[in-house]
C-alpha cells in the first residue's frame, strides 16, 4: 500500500517521551510541510490512534516494532497498512531515522548545516518500507567544521561521537569519551611532580627529563597515582563511559632500565604501556566493569607487543597518522616524508594494524582527512577514503574518528569530506561516485557540479598515475606541478560560469582558494606581482570567512609559517 503524506496524517510520539523525541517529531513535521505543503500535527500516544499516523520510537501503539537486532544507534523504517514506524534504538536513532527517511524516499539532501535540498511535491507519497539500517561502527566521528560547529546537522549525517564538544541532550547526545589523545599529565603532570619525583618521567640517554617527557610506566607510584585519578574522574563523570590514557604528542618514551627491559622483550615500547594500562583495567574493572580504558597505538606504540594482549577492557586507538593518503592503505605503505623521523625499519601503517585486528575484538581507529601543516592544500584522497574503511572494518575497526579541520571553515572541499563520510560510515560499500555527485549538484549546483567533479577526478588520477605520494604534513609544492595550473583553473573557470546565483558561486570560489593558495606557493616571492597576488589571496580568505591555515595557528601565525608574503619562518 502506498502512504500519500497529504492525506491528514499526523505524528505520534509516547506521552513521557524525552526533549529529542519531541524535536525528531516537530523536525518530521517541518519538512513534511516543506514538501508536501500540508501540516502534520504532532500528537502523544495517550490520544486515540487513526489510520494516518507515523509512529516515532516506542509508542503505545500495536504494531510498533520491537527492536530486536538493533546496535550501534540503528533504526528501523517499516510501513503497516497507512501506518508508518520509525523506530530507533535510541533517541539519536528516532532522528536518524526521520533525517534517512527524508533523504531516501523524499529526495532531501542534507550538505551542510544551511545547505539542503527540500522538493517540493504535494502528491509526495511513500512506497512500503521494511528497512532496518545499523552501521558497522559503534563510534562515528569526523572532526570537520559543518558537524563538529553543528550538532543539529551532525545528527542528520549520522554521527555519534564528538569527543570534544558533547552534543546536547536536544540531538540525543553522543558516545561521550573523557578524552581521546595525549591525556597523561592529566594524571601524572610534570609541574606537580617533576621536582620532588623525577623517577616519574622518562630517562631519556641516562637523565630524567622534564621537557618534552612522558612518564615512567614501570614505576609503581604512577601506576597508583593514576589509579586514584582515573577512579575520581570514573565518579565525576557518571554519562563517560571511555577514559582516554595516552603518551603525550610526541617522542621520548622512558629508557629507565626497568622500562628498557620489558620493551626489549616485547619489541615495541607498547608493551611497558599495555602492562601499565593491563594493570589500571584490572582494578577499575572490579568496581566499573563497564570502563573502558582506550590507549593510542600511536608511533612510538604503533607495533603490537610479543607478549602482552590488551585486556577486555583497554581500547586500542590505532592511528595512520604516518602513512602516504593519495593511495590506500591496502596497497601503498609509504611514508609521509615530513613524518620520517618517525618511521621503525621493518613496520608499516598496514602490517600493525593488520596484527592489532588480530588480536582485537574491539578496535578504534584514528585516521586523518586533511593536511595540517596546509589546511588550504587540496587533499586528494577522495579515491582512497571508501577502501580506506573497508580496510579498517576488515581488520576489526568498531569505531572510527576521521579527523579533518574543525577550526575553520573549508577553504578546499570539507563540506563534502564530512558528507562522504558520514554516509561511508553506515554504508561502507555504497557508491560514492553517486554521492559525490548529489552533493555537488546539492551544494555548488547542478551545473558546476560537472567542472568540480572533473577536477576531483583529475587529481585523483594524476597521483595514481604518477604515483605521487603525500603525507598529511607535506607541502602540495610536492604534489601538484606547475605544469596543471592551467588546467585545473580551466575547471573552476567553468564551475565559476556555470554557478546559478550568488551563493553558489561563492561557495565555488571558497572551495577554489585550495588551487590559489598553491599556486601562490609555488609564485616566486622576486615576481613583480608577487605581493599584489599574495595580498589580494589573503584578503579572500579571509573575506571567505577562514580562520586557520595550519592546525592549532592562528591566521597570522598561519601565515608567518607558511611564508605568505615572506619567507616562511618557525
Ligand atoms: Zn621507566
Ligand atoms: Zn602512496
Amino acid at each position: 500500500m502506498t502512504i500519500r503524506l497529504n492525506d491528514g496524517y499526523r505524528i505520534v510520539v509516547a506521552a513521557g517521551c524525552s526533549a529529542s523525541g519531541a524535536y525528531a517529531a516537530a523536525e518530521l513535521a517541518r519538512y513534511l510541510k516543506q514538501i508536501t505543503g500540508g501540516s502534520f500535527p504532532v500528537v502523544k500516544d495517550d490520544v486515540p490512534g487513526q489510520d494516518c499516523e507515523i509512529l516515532i520510537g516506542k509508542t503505545s501503539r500495536p504494531g510498533t516494532p520491537s527492536g530486536a537486532g538493533l546496535k550501534n544507534d540503528g533504526y528501523v523504517l517499516r510501513t503497516a497498512g497507512k501506518k508508518l514506524f520509525i523506530f530507533g534504538e535510541n533517541d539519536r536513532a528516532n532522528l536518524y531515522g526521520v533525517y534517512y527517511l527524508l533523504e531516501k524516499y523524499l529526495g532531501c539532501g542534507f550538505y551542510a548545516h544551511d545547505v539542503e535540498r527540500v522538493p517540493v511535491n504535494e502528491e509526495a507519497c511513500l512506497p512500503e518500507i521494511d528497512e532496518m539500517r545499523i552501521s558497522p561502527l559503534e563510534y562515528r566521528e569526523t572532526y570537520w567544521y559543518e558537524p563538529y560547529r553543528h550538532e543539529e546537522f551532525a545528527i542528520k549525517r549520522g554521527f555519534n561521537g564528538s569527543w570534544l564538544k558533547p552534543y546536547g541532550s536536544k540531538v540525543g547526545g553522543c558516545v561521550r569519551v573523557d578524552a581521546l589523545a595525549h591525556t597523561m599529565f592529566q594524571y601524572v603532570h610534570p609541574d606537580e611532580y617533576f621536582d620532588e619525583h623525577p623517577e616519574y618521567f622518562s630517562m631519556v640517554d641516562g637523565k630524567r627529563i622534564r621537557i618534552s617527557t612522558q612518564l615512567c610506566l614501570t614505576n609503581p607510584d604512577v601506576l597508583e597515582i593514576t589509579k586514584r585519578k582515573l577512579r575520581q574522574k570514573i565518579r565525576e563523570n557518571p554519562d563517560i563511559r571511555i577514559f582516554g590514557i595516552s603518551q603525550m604528542d610526541w617522542l621520548n618514551p622512558c629508557q629507565c632500565p626497568a622500562c628498557a627491559k620489558i620493551d626489549a622483550e616485547e619489541g615495541s615500547h607498547m608493551g611497558t604501556m599495555l602492562r601499565f594500562l593491563n594493570a589500571l583495567a584490572e582494578d577499575i574493572e572490579r568496581d566499573y566493569p563497564d570502563v573502558v580504558i582506550e590507549t593510542l597505538a600511536y608511533q612510538y606504540t604503533r607495533q603490537v607487543p610479543k607478549i602482552t594482549r590488551p585486556h577486555p577492557n583497554v581500547l586500542i586507538c590505532f592511528c595512520t597518522i604516518e602513512n602516504c593518503f593519495t593511495h590506500p592503505l591496502r596497497r601503498c605503505t609509504k611514508v609521509s616524508p615530513s613524518l620520517w623521523q618517525y618511521f621503525i625499519p621493518g613496520t608499516s601503517v598496514k602490517q600493525d594494524l593488520q596484527e592489532w585486528g588480530r588480536i582485537c575484538k574491539r578496535m578504534f581507529i584514528w585516521d586523518y582527512t586533511t593536511n595540517y601543516s596546509f589546511y588550504l592544500a587540496p587533499m586528494i584522497n577522495f579515491h582512497v577514503l571508501q577502501d580506506n574503511i573497508n580496510f579498517f572494518l576488515e581488520n576489526g575497526a568498531t569505531a572510527l574518528f576521521e579527523q579533518g579541520n574543525a577550526e575553520s571553515v573549508s577553504g578546499e572541499f570539507g563540506e563534502l569530506r564530512a558528507y562522504i563520510l558520514s554516509r561511508l560510515m553506515w554504508e561502507p560499500h555504497g557508491d560514492v561516485s553517486a554521492w559525490m555527485d548529489e552533493f555537488l549538484a546539492g551544494y555548488y549546483g547542478e551545473a558546476a557540479a560537472k567542472p568540480i567533479r572533473a577536477y576531483i577526478d583529475y587529481l585523483a588520477d594524476f597521483v595514481e598515475r604518477f604515483d605521487i605520494h603525500a603525507g598529511i604534513y607535506d607541502s602540495p609544492k610536492n604534489v601538484i606541478p606547475k605544469a596543471v595550473f592551467p588546467v585545473l583553473d580551466q575547471f573552476w573557470d567553468a564551475a565559476e560560469a556555470a554557478a546559478a546565483n550568488g551563493e553558489q558561486l561563492t561557495r565555488i570560489r571558497r572551495s577554489r582558494l585550495q588551487l590559489r593558495f598553491v599556486k601562490l606557493l609555488c609564485k616566486r616571492h622576486t615576481d613583480m606581482d608577487y605581493q599584489e597576488t599574495a595580498d589580494r589571496f589573503l584578503d579572500d580568505v579571509k573575506k571567505h570567512g577562514i580562520t586557520h591555515l595550519r592546525e592549532g595557528r592562528s591566521f597570522e601565525e598561519g601565515v608567518a609559517q607558511i611564508g605568505i608574503g615572506c619567507p616562511p619562518v618557525g
